[in-house]
């Protein structure tokens, strides 16, 4: 069995330091394999908390070098290598995280580097197989012009989180395909500021990819106060498809899509 569990949900740093939210990313349990999406600030405490041994991490994917995305990459390296005295692991992701850039050092440091098995920068269109999944980079559009979103491939279904972007058509053809798509969503309505997601975007792109599951989370303080429930099913009652807004340590089967209750926990 697989699962997708939401360590935090927070969007931005102020619902984050309001403790509206927790943070820490996502973690995906499946054909035997550990990956951790965007260890964002308290990512290690929070997989504790939820009964999950970060040490077991397969790989650790990041999307892009805002705080709320990598803060505890550095960390989460330590724990998945026993402080470097087991040397594994893959960490694969945007180049502003992972290489020095013209406008920043690289947010992993160089002895993380050192500690681990494999280190993948991600390009535009590239492909990586680990074990029987495959994992695509999407085009994404952010603030971070190295920003890079991730379509995984297993054998029982396609899971899509494109991370921080704006929508666009190349965006949308690349999600063709997709079973579980992850949306962060940090406005809500008509209001998205900066090159990030609003619902009204967030319809545009499921009506047009017709997953089976829409997941919604990353939310921003106006997106909190205008309430993620009703967004997600504004979202859900105009396109048809599942939405749901899910809660910090949430966790979702994605077996169990057929079924009615793919969500454990959800209220
Ligand atoms: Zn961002």
């Amino acid at each position: 069995m697989s699962q997708l569990i939401f360590l935090g949900t927070a969007g931005s740093t102020a619902v984050i330091n309001k403790f509206m939210r927790f943070s820490g990313g996502i973690i995906i349990q499946t054909q035997g394999l550990q990956l951790h999406l965007d260890p964002g600030p308290g990512a290690v405490n929070q997989a504790r908390a939820l009964g999950i041994n970060v040490h077991h991490t397969s790989a650790i994917l990041v999307s892009h070098n805002h705080l709320n995305h990598c803060n505890d990459l550095n960390i989460l390296v330590e724990a998945m290598t026993h402080s470097g005295i087991e040397h594994r692991g893959i960490i694969m992701g945007s180049k502003s995280v992972l290489q020095e850039t013209p406008e920043n050092r690289p947010y992993l440091t160089r002895y993380h580097q050192s500690l681990v098995e494999k280190i993948i920068p991600l390009e535009k269109d590239h492909k990586i197989a680990i074990e029987n999944i495959e994992i695509h980079s999407l085009s994404v559009e952010h603030t971070d012009p190295h920003a890079v979103g991730f379509k995984i491939i297993t054998p029982r279904f396609v899971i899509s989180y494109p991370g921080d972007t704006i929508m666009t058509e190349q965006l949308v053809q690349e999600l063709m395909g997709t079973d579980i798509l992850i949306l962060n969503v940090p406005y809500p309505g008509k209001t998205a500021k900066g090159m990030n997601l609003d619902t009204d975007a967030a319809i545009k792109i499921v009506n047009a990819v017709k997953p089976k599951l829409t997941i919604m989370t990353h939310f921003g303080l106006e997106m909190i106060k205008a309430d993620p429930l009703f967004e997600a099913r504004e979202v859900q009652r105009i396109t048809g498809v599942t939405t749901v807004a899910v809660k910090d340590g949430l966790t979702i089967v994605p077996e169990a899509l057929g079924n009615k209750a793919p969500v454990k926990g959800f209220n």
